[in-house]
């Protein structure tokens, strides 16, 4: 038997979602609940993927089981499609597992054809209704459907307002718009040679078709890319029966939340139209009206609608985002489905369901997204400004974005992906410039509301959006943005404030980001929950602090490279590095010796007793070292100059050293412990600094530092070994020298794929594993991460020849199997060997997930990742 393809509406329920979809699990449910919502059926998201996986041809029985489905629709309605009394018309609608706001595609009023617009107009009494479903659903069939351009019925709906002087659509007459109806029937079938379909059931079918295939168009690849929604999912298409929002003055379209998706407090938040279709408001075609006027309109639906959202919200459990639509006065409900939010107003939500006593504490963590957080640490406008806005539009999407102006997605793109700080100015968004809102700053519209499509997915991925600034004039062409009298253009600063819809016309002063009341009250609950430590990768007393703030309960990872880096000091390191002879490195080391002991005090002053690991000197010698070229154009220049012949002679010898020291492929050169092997006397050094360091933090806080010792880089036994012996007399001999002890251990980090497999072995000597992911993904997969980022891992990512990018999310089955040997290895034999994470992947949610499993003690990660690898760890352990 055939699999089962087609669900009626009264089939399906919530938990349907992953063969209905979103929408039509979402409108199932309503309809069990007894909420008003038009009849139909729904595709499932299983036909979809069938169809992809087979060349775009439909799975066997999949065209008779539909029209099986319409047959029974008809009856329940009693209507018939393309039926010259009482037909009946549909939306097609896509709707996947998880939503994509207007990522896909819908086709609405198909049923409409030169058969039946005259029963619509009388059914109606409404002439010209039925003739703007009728243009409607040409335009739109035939540029979703039949890929007709759409400038060709635009063109031709703009000659016919000036033709007939009309300023509106709504201006148009009943024969204005059937004049309308056979222009666009001529414009469709010259652009298709002839071949424009007009019988409903047929249309029916390719309009399925079309949803099917727009899974695949170009800007829900971009949006599945950015949230990370797997390709294999495919979408459902939902056949529901047309009401209509278009009827006249008693019938409109909205959208609403349950609560303000910004803030997440309490309060009506929404939009609609009068005499409009749903599009209209979701694509941001036009700038609808706050939904309290609907009171004085449209009272009674008004009332209902109030009654629906509260028992919609009461139902799912959290905050529902709604499509609504009055026809004649009556309320039909069109989706249902949890509401997308900021970080914030997540965070306030989860907080304020937890306290009306809907969710508990375990339920409210589970709602948090982790990855979003990181919008909470955006900086915001320095409240001391006294610069006054030029305009104010819509508060689309809280937050500041300062950039410069460009005018199209395209160039936004380019440009953000450069690294530049970009506006982007549009009259409307649609879903096309997805790509340009990813990279921009923050978005500024002329057009469009706050629950049109733009506003949610900027939301979505906390970009700043201000929507619907109706005094902004843009020229795209000329590319400029007047303001007023002011006029801007391309790379001219601006400052979007999207939480209160302000626009000023320069670039303003930020400010970090205070973390709020509701953050700090959740994420005890995720502190209580979880059984990973967090801590934060810093390498100065500045980041340090910072790591404290945001609740980093000790450095995991402080590295000493950069210590070297500073100007100040590069001479002295250099000079450390070319030593001809142990004396002239001794006397270089001992210029160092007290500029690390400086730093390692700033450090541990900051983390207040917390644990400190410290890494010892993981160098790409290069790095510190004069460029080869350039040294050699010096050596020639003092040369051809006849220079001072002393100083040519140190040039000389300082090129002859860096040729020496020169490597092919450095990353897998003289680095981690195998310098230190080489040079014993910089991890003693460095390890004399960093015990004269806690000592004098001792002395002077009275506060013990976790003092832990790290060595990178071990691939064999005699090197962990070696090392250890260095440090352990050192440290020592600091004890002696200054008569007082602390406690402190030493560890090593697992980087290479040999330490992970000889774990047994290096645990012996070792207090603590840290896995340093990042390295031990390249050294693993045996990618460069520098080169291949830019290269063909993006294409890998794109084609799914990997899943992810391993360097962003660790790849379980390689990196993730090593990690695993490594911990059970070396617990193997050294049962109290503490576990951790230090690469990249110690703030990504789904790595800190699998790093529960394997048993590791804690993850660390850059300071701002903090907040988030809390709350991710949270949900690991749950
Ligand atoms: P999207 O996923 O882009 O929001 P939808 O399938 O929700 O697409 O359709 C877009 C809009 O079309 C909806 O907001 C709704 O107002 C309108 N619409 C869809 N189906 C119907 C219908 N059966 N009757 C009236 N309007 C509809
Ligand atoms: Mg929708
Ligand atoms: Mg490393």
């Amino acid at each position: 038997m055939a699999d089962k393809y087609i669900y009626d509406l009264s089939e399906g329920d919530a938990s349907m979602r992953s063969i209905l979809g979103g929408k039509g699990a979402g409108v199932a449910e309503m309809m069990r609940l007894g909420v008003p919502v038009p009849d139909g059926f729904t595709v499932t998201t299983q036909a979809c993927v069938q169809t992809m996986n087979n060349d775009g041809q439909w799975p066997e029985g999949l065209k008779e089981q539909i029209a099986e489905g319409l047959r029974r629709f008809e009856e329940r309605t009693g209507r018939t499609l393309g039926g010259h009394d009482k037909p009946l018309l549909v939306s097609v609608r896509s709707g996947a597992v998880v939503s994509m706001p207007g990522m896909m595609d819908t086709i609405l009023n198909l049923g409409i054809s030169d058969d039946t617009v005259e029963a619509v107009a009388a059914e109606a009494g409404n002439e010209r209704f039925a003739w703007d479903c009728y243009r409607r659903f040409i335009q739109m069939y035939g540029e979703v459907v039949e890929g007709v351009s759409a400038h060709l019925y635009e063109d031709a709906l703009s000659a016919k307002k000036a033709e007939k002087g009309a300023a509106q659509d709504t201006d148009l007459t009943a024969d204005d718009l059937k004049e309308l109806v056979a222009e666009f029937k001529e414009i469709s079938n010259e652009a298709l040679g002839g071949e424009w379909t007009t019988d409903p059931v047929e249309q029916l079918y390719r309009a399925v078709d079309a949803v099917f295939r727009s899974w695949g168009n170009p800007r829900a690849e971009v949006y599945r890319k950015a949230n990370n929604i797997s390709r294999d999912l495919g979408t459902a298409v939902n056949v529901m029966q047309m009401v209509f929002g278009n009827r006249g003055d008693t019938s409109a379209t909205g959208v609403c939340f349950t609560r303000n998706p910004s803030t997440g407090e309490k309060g009506l938040y929404g939009e609609f139209l009068v005499n409009a279709q749903g599009e209209d408001v979701v694509a941001g075609i036009r700038t609808p009206r706050h939904l309290a006027e609907m009171e004085s309109v449209l009272p009674d639906a008004y009332r209902e609608l109030l009654a629906t959202m509260a028992r919609l919200e009461a139902h799912y459990r959290d905050m529902q985002d709604l499509e609504f639509t009055i026809e004649n006065g009556k309320l039909y409900m069109l989706q249902t489905r949890n509401g997308k939010r900021t970080a914030a107003a997540a965070l306030k939500i989860a907080s304020d369901l937890v306290d009306e006593g809907v969710i508990d504490k375990h339920e409210a963590l589970r709602r948090i997204e982790p990855a979003q957080l990181d919008q909470l640490l955006h900086p915001a406008i320095d409240p001391a400004n006294t610069t006054k806005p030029l305009t104010k539009g819509l508060p689309a999407s809280p937050g500041a974005a300062v950039g410069g102006l460009v005018f199209d997605a395209d160039t936004a793109a380019e440009k953000g992906e450069n690294g530049e700080a970009v506006v982007l100015v549009r009259f409307e968004t649609t879903p096309d410039d997805i790509h340009g809102v990813l990279q921009a700053q923050g978005v500024l519209t002329a057009h469009g509301g706050m629950t049109s499509h733009a506003a949610v997915v900027a939301r979505g991925f906390g970009k700043p959006c201000v929507a619907g600034a109706t005094s902004i004039r843009i020229d795209t062409d000329a590319k400029t943005l007047a303001i007023g009298d002011q006029v801007f253009g391309e790379g001219d600063v601006i400052t979007l404030n999207g939480s209160t819809g302000e626009v000023f016309g320069t670039a303003l002063k930020l400010i970090p980001p205070r973390i709020n009341e509701d953050f700090q009250r959740v994420v005890t609950w995720a502190d209580e929950v979880r059984t990973m430590g967090v801590r934060a990768n810093a390498d100065n007393h500045d980041d340090a602090a910072k790591a404290r703030e945001l609740g980093a309960e000790g450095i995991g990872l402080c590295r000493t490279e950069h210590m070297f880096m500073a100007t100040d000091r590069l001479p002295a390191v250099r000079e450390m590095i070319l030593a001809e002879n142990a004396e002239e490195r001794a006397a270089a080391l001992e210029k160092i010796l007290p500029m690390q002991q400086a730093d390692f005090e700033g450090i541990f002053t900051a983390m207040k007793g917390l644990p400190v690991t410290v890494r010892l000197l993981d160098p790409p010698l290069h790095e510190f070292l004069p460029n080869y070229l350039e040294q050699a154009l010096k050596v020639q220049e003092l040369e051809l100059t006849n220079g001072d012949p002393v100083v040519l002679e140190k040039e000389r010898q300082t090129l002859a050293q860096v040729k020496k020291l020169h490597e092919q492929n450095p990353m897998l050169g003289t680095r981690g412990c195998r310098l230190a092997m080489l040079y014993p006397e910089i991890p003693a050094m460095q390890t004399r600094a960093i015990i004269r360091a806690a000592l004098a933090v001792l002395e002077r806080e009275g506060k013990t530092v976790g003092v832990e010792i790290m060595i990178p880089l071990v691939g064999l036994e005699t090197e962990i070994t070696t090392q250890r012996e260095i440090v352990d007399r050192v440290v020592k001999e600091e004890f002696a020298r200054a008569g007082k002890e602390l406690p402190y251990t030493i560890g090593t980090m697992i980087e290479l794929p040999r330490a992970a497999l000889i774990a047994d072995d290096i645990a012996k000597h070792a207090d603590f594993f840290s896995f340093g992911t990042n390295d031990l993904t390249q050294t693993t997969l045996g990618i460069s991460r520098d080169d291949a980022e830019n290269s063909f891992l993006g294409t890998y990512v794109v084609d799914g020849v990997l899943p992810r990018n391993p360097f962003e999310s660790v790849d379980v089955d390689g990196v993730g199997q090593l990690v695993r040997i490594g911990v059970e290895k070396g617990r193997s034999v050294n049962e109290h060997l503490k576990c951790g994470v230090c690469g990249e992947h110690g703030g990504d949610p789904d790595s800190i997930d699998f790093f529960q499993t394997v048993g590791l003690d804690y993850v660390s990660c850059s300071p701002f990742r903090v907040p988030i690898a809390r709350f991710a760890a949270a949900k690991a352990a749950m």
